[in-house]
């Protein structure tokens, strides 16, 4: 059984329409894309970047890395237990070695991988090739295969083209919450010409056109697909919120009775329906929300 069979996934993702009045007042149509539902424990995304990642290790341990509630993490790790693959999960702080697991990182350990924390100055520099050698080194996973941080790289984006493909003929923009910018890369350039892709940042600093425009170099050879960021609405930066979104997140499930997870879908779907409010999608434009997690626990 190869991984892509283990890990049964449901795909192509459940689309649906949804209607909601802030949309339908400026005639426009508002699409989810369910990829929350890829996978019960490899949510989202998540499935879409590992798996081509789990195929190029063969067989191989994976080591990786990530905060101390990446959903990564917690995805890696459950591949990790699902195929019988070893993992070692590489997690910013070193203080929290000497606390309890919290519950995203008790998860990760009670699928079977191993933690490893080192401070932030380290873990800001792991793609420096001696610093990645001393970590793999302490961490013993001299052997295993390099995930970057949030799955990232050029297997990733490929397997993120799928996500656009799958939504070729349905809309016109397609919106994604955006953290390293894989996905955003991949869904771009697997979308059909005069559909656009718009990613909405929930980090601060405005790397991120830079990071996807060199994601794409590395998988495509250069910019694929059409895309732009919206960079209002990070709410501070990564898991920064505020009442305002809780309220709008909260108000989102009641509407639709979907499950918003907080620290990317929200911000999204805030951001899409800001833009809507502003008449920045012209009459007639089907808008699709990316929904590419769902809350933890
Ligand atoms: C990881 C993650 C993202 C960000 O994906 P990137 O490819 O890193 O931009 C978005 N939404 C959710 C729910 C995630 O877990």
């Amino acid at each position: 059984m190869t991984s892509r069979t283990a890990l049964a996934p449901r795909l192509p993702s459940p689309l649906q329409e949804v209607g909601d009045d802030r949309f339908a007042r400026r005639g426009l149509r508002l699409l989810l894309k369910r990829d929350d539902l890829i996978h019960p424990d490899l949510v989202g995304n998540k499935w879409r970047k590992l798996v081509p990642n789990i195929e190029a290790a063969a067989g191989r341990p994976l080591v990786t890395f990530g905060g101390a509630y990446s959903n990564h993490l917690r995805a890696t790790a459950a591949a990790g237990r699902i195929l019988g693959l070893a993992t070692t999960g590489v997690v910013r702080g070193q203080e929290l070695a000497d606390r309890p697991l919290n519950p995203s990182l008790a998860r990760c350990a009670a699928d079977g991988m191993r933690l490893h924390f080192v401070d932030r100055a380290t873990y800001r520099r792991k793609t420096d090739p001696e610093t990645l050698d001393a970590v793999l080194r302490a961490a013993g996973a001299e052997e295993a295969y390099v995930v970057p941080e949030g799955g990232s790289n050029s297997a990733a984006v490929h397997g993120c083209r799928a996500l656009g493909a799958e939504l070729r003929g349905f809309a016109d923009v397609v919106g994604v919450a955006c953290g390293t910018g894989g996905t955003l890369a991949g869904l771009a350039a697997g979308l059909a010409p005069g559909q656009r892709a718009l990613g909405v940042p929930v980090l601060r600093g405005g790397f991120l056109e830079d990071d996807v425009q060199a994601l794409q170099e590395r998988a495509f050879g250069g910019r694929a697909g059409s895309w732009s960021l919206d960079e209002r609405f990070h709410f501070g930066g990564y898991a920064r919120t505020a009442p305002a979104l809780h309220a709008f997140a909260e108000d989102f499930e009641d509407r639709h009775g979907l499950p918003v997870e907080r620290l990317y879908v929200a911000k999204l779907l805030y951001g899409l329906v800001t833009l809507a409010e502003e008449g920045a999608f012209a009459r007639g434009t089907t808008v699709a929300a990316v929904i590419t997690g769902r809350p933890f626990p």
